[in-house]
């Protein structure tokens, strides 16, 4: 068997730390390449990871970083209570995931090179390369990993006809608020379908809270949504749940512009058809980005890097790349159609909310902790051998 001794990370986001970590563990050396010049400390909004998700950080030596939140409180525009949905989950700024991640790499004495935007790749008979924007290449290694994001160049280069990320209609904002002036909501997350927009939010006793909203919108890109003030994307929202009963307007009203997170059009990858291509595969967003709807970003990220280095540990590259394919194709794809259906319901028009409204009793008896298990309950069994 030819082993599996050396990888090129292409990617420095959440996947490729996790990535290099667990490489570390099945005795693989990796080194990380970021396009970035510099880290993304302070960068991106709010997350959720899963208890899937946490087991997974967990086996690459990553302790909990986030507010534990253990309901999610479904509401109508109303403010009616549906459901209250129980499942413990972990709340996090992305940009404490990153640096804890980072942190955790440099200490176990992972490379990260910034400033390295991999264009191109030259692979040969006994490696690959990356090859850099300025002309500069890496190190060869056995194989290169594209945990290079939602756009990733590597999956182009797998495959040009590689399908491009989808649009569920929505743009995602948020912001942390001080003095909220709302009681608060202990271990729960509000969250309500509005008339026109997606509300959460979720209230400490320290006297601060969080909020997202989901905004039915024409696409923008993230560069674009930031070419509006802040100051008018609060008031468009502040229009959009005008009608509503939830407390959306108040915690909008303490939003220090300055504070207000633009976090994207939300987007999805539902089906990469290939992962992979000789010594190229691929990880995290890269190859299944679900929509934030879904609540498993992150998780699915991790735990893909995960099962892609225990692949590794124990198969040829080949036969590594085929079997992480088959151990994680269904899954993903199944969660991504999942946060698909909850965005059609956010980005309802007037038809569509009377049907979403009169269903959302019956999604919610769909979402119990028994229903949800699949999702939540999958763990990643580190010391069992991968066969093929
Ligand atoms: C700056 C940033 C902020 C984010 N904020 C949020 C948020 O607020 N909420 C949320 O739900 N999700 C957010 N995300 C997405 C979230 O991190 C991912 O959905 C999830 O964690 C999966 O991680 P990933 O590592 O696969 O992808 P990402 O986290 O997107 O990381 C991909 C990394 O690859 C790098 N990269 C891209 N192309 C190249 C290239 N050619 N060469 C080298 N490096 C390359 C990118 O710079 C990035 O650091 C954010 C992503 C980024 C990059």
């Amino acid at each position: 068997m030819t082993r599996t001794r050396t990888a090129i990370v292409v990617g420095g986001g959440i996947a490729g730390p996790v990535a290099a970590l667990a490489l570390r563990r099945a005795g693989i050396a990796a080194t990380v390449h970021e396009s970035h010049a510099t880290t993304a400390d302070g960068v991106g909004g709010a997350l959720g990871i899963a208890p899937n998700g946490r087991a997974a950080l967990g086996l690459v030596g990553l302790g909990r970083i986030g507010a534990p939140m253990n309901a999610i409180v479904l509401q109508n525009h109303k403010g009616r209570t549906i459901t209250e949905i129980r499942q413990p989950m972990e709340f996090s700024w992305r940009a404490d995931l990153y640096r804890r991640l980072y942190d955790l790499t440099l200490k176990q004495g992972v490379q990260v090179h910034h400033g390295h935007e991999l264009v191109d790749v030259r692979e040969s008979a006994t490696g690959i390369r990356a090859v850099f924007a300025d002309g500069t290449l890496s190190e060869e290694a056995d194989v290169l990993i594209g945990a290079d994001g939602l756009r990733s160049t590597v999956r182009r280069l797998i495959d040009p006809q590689a399908p491009q990320p989808r649009y569920s209609g929505l743009l995602g904002f948020g912001a942390q608020v001080d003095g909220i002036g709302l009681p608060p909501t202990g271990d729960r997350m509000y969250m309500a379908f509005g008339r026109r927009a997606f509300f959460g939010y979720q209230t400490f006793d320290d006297g601060t809270g969080v909020w997202f909203a989901n905004l039915p919108h024409p696409y923008l890109t993230w560069k674009e949504m930031r070419q509006t003030p802040n100051e008018e994307w609060l008031r468009v929202l502040g229009e959009a749940f005008a009608e509503d009963s939830v407390p959306a307007l108040d915690l909008l009203r303490r939003t220090v512009p300055e504070d207000l997170i633009t976090s994207g059009p939300m987007e999805d990858l539902p089906h990469v058809p290939h992962w992979h291509r000789g010594r190229m595969v691929l990880a995290g967003d890269a190859v299944h980005a679900t929509s934030p709807s879904s609540g498993q970003g992150v998780s699915l990220a991790a735990e893909s890097a995960v099962e892609l280095a225990r692949a590794l540990r124990d198969l040829p590259h080949p036969e590594a790349f085929a079997a992480y394919e088959h151990a994680r194709r269904d899954r993903v794809e199944r969660v991504i159609a999942q946060a698909a259906r909850t965005n059609s319901g956010k980005a309802a028009g007037p038809v569509g909310r009377v049907f979403r409204d009169a269903l959302l009793p019956l999604f919610a008896r769909l979402a119990t902790p028994e229903k949800m298990a699949w999702q939540y309950d999958h763990r990643i069994h580190w010391d069992t051998p991968v066969a093929v």
